[in-house]
């Protein structure tokens, strides 16, 4: 089968060598590069075997995290998916259910994921923007009972990612969080870009993930660090938590020089998404500004656009901007663009002006 244009039927490949590496990255905020200052504080890691507790910078992060997201305990894992993917272990058995929103990346980027390592089916919720009212929830919510699967989590995404980077509100995620337990659900938060959403709302990240179970927070998405996310929760549940870390090969010996990379992140780089936040809505702007383009209004670093309506699909205009050294990506059909560290004001400009040009033919 031919891998079709979308980025959901991505397949990692090579650098295409008649392609220009890229000089504007808006691909994703996981392109990120280390910095120098990043590599330097990653060199002076004091370090020790992770697996076997003596690694003091590891210790470190997962203190500070456990303070910074509310949560009695946190565990250093080495990618975001890993999170998910031991807390759904850690809340579901074989059978269970587990409901997401239709676009969740548990849903749409773990293949498959929940149902094959915990055994749970995922029932998907609709709603715009990647969110589902606290309606839809209580819709649901089946009776407990011999018939129906046993319902043992909601999941919700922080930002949510295909919904455009939008921000799940507080009073929301407190009211889905209160439905999910008075019914006996336990909730979990992909926090992949928790960060971008307490920015951008002016929330703490404690206020937005109180009413969660479990809570992660992605190293490798707008905050530079080159891997890592740490998961949070109750001391129980990081106990249950470091168990499938074990079994599934997660454990780590020195990395305290990844953990070093991430405390430089938390100092340095997260005041700063409000930059990010601020280019994507200017180059929101100036792609409302071309004829037949219609941009979903960003509320961070994400900026989805379709250009159909003028005659260039999403895909070709992504394999043209290549040419050109500029990346962006495409995601169901639509265009996405991302802002991050290493996209400044005048990248941002430049992409725009590139983008007019090719569709403006
Ligand atoms: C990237 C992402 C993940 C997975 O994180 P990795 O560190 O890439 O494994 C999970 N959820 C969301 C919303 C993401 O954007």
């Amino acid at each position: 089968m031919v891998a079709t244009d979308t980025a959901l039927a991505y397949t990692p490949r090579r650098p295409d060598p008649r392609l220009p590496p890229p000089r504007i990255n808006l691909y994703s905020d996981t392109q990120t590069k280390p910095s120098p200052a990043m590599k330097a504080a990653m060199m002076a890691a004091e370090v020790g075997d992770e697996q076997h507790g003596d690694d003091p910078t590891v210790w470190a992060l997962c203190d500070r995290m456990a303070a910074l997201l509310g949560k009695e305990a946190a565990v250093f894992l080495p990618s975001g998916t890993m999170c998910n993917q031991i807390a759904i272990r850690v809340h579901c058995r074989p059978g269970d259910e587990i409901i997401a929103h239709e676009t969740a990346h548990i849903v749409t980027s773990e293949h498959g994921g929940p149902w094959a390592n915990a055994g749970a089916g995922v029932r998907a919720l609709k709603g715009e923007r990647g969110m589902f009212s606290a309606e839809a929830l209580r819709a649901a919510i089946t009776p407990k009972g011999r018939y129906a699967a046993n319902q043992a989590l909601v999941e919700v995404e922080q930002t949510a990612n295909i919904g455009g980077g939008a921000v799940w509100p507080k009073a929301l995620l407190d009211e889905i969080a209160a439905i999910a337990h008075d019914a006996g659900l336990a909730t979990h938060m992909d926090g992949a870009r928790l960060m971008n959403a307490a920015v951008a709302a002016g929330v703490t990240a404690a206020e937005l993930c109180a009413g969660y179970d479990s809570v992660w927070l992605d190293f490798t998405k707008g905050l530079g660090a080159p891997l890592g996310a740490v998961l949070a929760g109750s001391a129980a549940f990081i106990d249950q938590a470091w168990r499938w870390k074990q079994r599934m090969g997660g454990s780590m010996r020195q990395a305290g020089i990844c953990a070093a990379a991430c405390l430089y992140a938390l100092d340095h780089n997260v005041a700063r998404l409000a930059d990010d936040h601020a280019n994507a809505k200017a180059l929101a702007r100036a792609l409302a500004q071309i004829e037949g383009v219609a941009v979903q209004e960003p509320e961070t670093n994400l900026v989805f656009f379709d250009p159909s309506g003028t005659g260039i699909s999403a895909a070709a205009l992504a394999a043209k901007l290549a040419e050109q050294g500029i990346w962006i990506s495409v995601l169901n059909g639509r265009a996405r663009a991302c802002t991050h560290l290493d996209v400044t004001a005048a990248m941002v400009e430049e992409a725009a002006a590139a983008i007019r040009a090719i569709l403006a033919r």
